[in-house]
């Protein structure tokens, strides 16, 4: 023997990801999923697998591949993917992670699902996507009772069925979106696809492009185009009633920074038949929210990657020794583990606060709360992920930057979720509309941070300064679009401060009002004495079986 290897973490694998994230399990036992906790260590215990860590490398790795044409010419614009991917969404649907809480007669079904979200994503972020756009379809089909009699039993079935064929065949269909073109994503009015009626009910056919279509294998695509009278949305199926091939012409796949198990196309519609959803020059209303749902899954989506990147951290840090002792027991490193863990504790206690406002939908005040709640979280949750994450990464010093390590594949998957749905200023612009136009929503922001009222005078004196920057943006709307950003900030930092102060422990909720509320620091770890950082490390820190 050369030599022994010796002082390198065991592999955080053979664990219940549900269970050793305790700020979740705290969660969902707020917002009335208890019923579901069985089902989600089941969940948790397949993620945390050896098998399902090597299925999402495998999907990581070969990532799927376009095929134009058949051996004859004929198009037939598929994508194959690997087997690892077909299995990793397999589990997903069977778990009903897609639009299955729509269809469910229990309580707390959104919640249910946005925790199930939050675990099986942490195996394999990218093939959440069709999961996210398949979830978020439903409510905008709800536009028209007849397309949603159609489509919603497809979408809401736990059962897998990949391939392009009749949807009525099927045991389960998918649904995408393709909103983003060549000049243009944000500002989707600016679309150039055209729709023109057929004269068949309300077929209408499609001519035009699309810059990115994701999951371009799922069945059905909810599409903008230009109608006689406006921007108008269409349910686009990628098979027809008569058993033929709708015209969908896949240009090429992107080659993207990461979330490379997925497909992402450029599409080209030439006569592509679609159903008109809503009315003509409404596109945008009717979109809206399956617009809104999809944000909601990338904050999810966030809150998850930084969970993975801090149990990653966590156990490193617990199992690797320098200078004669454990990483984790370091001062400087137990800083930063405790200001990563609270960061990452924040986010997942704000996300699924607006999952479950989707189950109390019935009530205005949750409506609201989610109408204002959406933009701020996306904005704010989305773009700590990439600093968390490269922050988290360090914590495994060399072997962070290492593929094997997993920890690569988490860094290119983080800025994605800020760009998709709607990039960080569209989040805050989208604030400043609720600012000058939804009062109610403004009051059901600030009826909720109030909540918390006279836990920490930190926590107050920020809210007394927002609502007085609030009223002077009142004031003048349009001449304070440039603090859209730090409103955003401060308004997301507010609701996970009072979330935080009434759920998490003492030690979670004093050091966050410390270091977010009262003085902000810029990087991670730049922490003033006196916290119980020890506590915080351990209850992030992931057990295995
Ligand atoms: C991997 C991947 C998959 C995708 N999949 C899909 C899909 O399936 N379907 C789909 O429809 N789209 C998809 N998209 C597109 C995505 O939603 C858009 O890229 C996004 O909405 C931004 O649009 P854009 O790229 O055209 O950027 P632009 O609209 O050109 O924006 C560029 C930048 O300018 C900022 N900006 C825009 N307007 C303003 C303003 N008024 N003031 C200040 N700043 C502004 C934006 O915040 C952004 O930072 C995907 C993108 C990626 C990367």
């Amino acid at each position: 023997m050369t030599h022994a290897v010796s002082n390198q973490p065991p592999p955080l694998v053979g664990r219940d990801v549900f269970a050793d994230d305790h700020a979740l399990v705290e969660a969902v036992r707020r917002h009335g999923a208890r019923d579901a906790l069985s089902r989600l260590h089941d969940l948790g215990m397949l993620a945390g697998s050896p098998e399902a860590q090597g299925l999402a490398v495998e999907a990581d790795t070969h990532s799927p591949v376009l095929r134009t044409h058949d051996r004859y010419g004929n198009r037939v614009d598929e994508v194959t993917f690997h087997p690892s991917w077909h299995a990793l969404m397999t589990t997903a649907v069977a778990f009903g992670l897609h639009a299955t809480p729509w269809s469910a007669t229990e309580p707390a079904a959104h919640a249910t699902r946005a925790a199930g979200f939050m675990v099986w994503s942490q195996v394999e972020a990218a093939h959440l996507c069709p999961v996210s756009m398949t979830y978020a379809a439903v409510p905008a089909l709800r536009t028209d009772a007849g397309t949603a009699a159609v489509w919603e039993p497809r979408l809401t079935s736990t059962e897998y069925d990949p391939g392009i064929r009749p949807p009525a065949e099927k045991g389960g269909c998918l649904a995408g979106m393709a909103m983003t073109e060549k000049q243009g994503g944000s500002d989707v009015r600016a679309n150039t696809t055209t729709a023109e009626h057929t004269g068949d009910g309300g077929w209408y056919a499609l001519t035009g492009h699309k810059w990115f279509c994701s999951a371009p294998m799922n069945d059905v695509f909810l599409v903008l185009a230009q109608a006689p009278d406006g921007l108008t949305c269409f349910v686009v199926p990628r098979m027809l009633d008569d058993g033929t091939r709708n015209s969908f012409r896949l240009q090429r796949l992107k080659d993207k920074l990461g979330n490379r198990a997925n497909a992402s196309a450029e599409v080209e519609f030439d006569g592509t038949l679609g159903v008109r959803l809503g009315e003509e020059g409404r596109g945008v209303a009717t979109i809206i929210e399956m617009v809104a749902a999809t944000r909601l899954d990338c904050v999810l989506g966030s809150a998850a990657l930084m969970r993975r990147a801090v149990a990653e951290a966590t156990w490193h840090a617990a199992h690797r020794s320098a200078f004669g002792g454990l990483l984790a027991d370091a001062p400087l490193m137990q800083v930063v583990l405790a200001d990563l863990a609270i960061e990452s504790e924040a986010a997942s206690a704000l996300a699924m606060r607006l999952a479950a406002s989707v189950d109390g939908a019935d009530d205005p005040q949750e409506r609201a709360l989610r109408r204002v709640g959406l933009p701020v979280a996306k904005y704010w949750v989305c773009k700590r992920t990439p600093a968390l994450v490269a922050e988290a990464l360090e914590c495994l010093g060399g072997n962070g930057y290492v593929e094997e390590s997993g920890m690569p594949r988490l860094y290119r998957e983080a800025p994605l979720n800020s760009i998709w749905e709607g990039a960080g200023n569209i989040q805050a612009l989208d604030l400043m509309r609720v600012l000058a136009r939804e009062p109610d929503a403004v009051a059901a922001w600030h009826a909720e941070v109030e909540t918390a009222k006279g836990a920490d005078r930190r926590l107050d004196a920020c809210l007394d300064d927002t609502d007085a920057a609030l009223r002077d943006v009142a004031r003048d709307p349009v001449g304070s679009t440039h603090l859209a950003r730090r409103l955003a900030t401060r308004m997301a930092l507010l609701l996970q401060g009072s979330l935080l102060a009434r759920f998490a422990p003492a030690s979670v909720a004093d050091l966050f009002c410390a270091t977010r509320l009262d003085r902000p620091e810029g990087t991670f770890g730049a922490l003033p004495a006196g916290f119980d950082v020890g506590a915080i490390i351990a209850r992030a820190t992931p057990e295995l079986l």
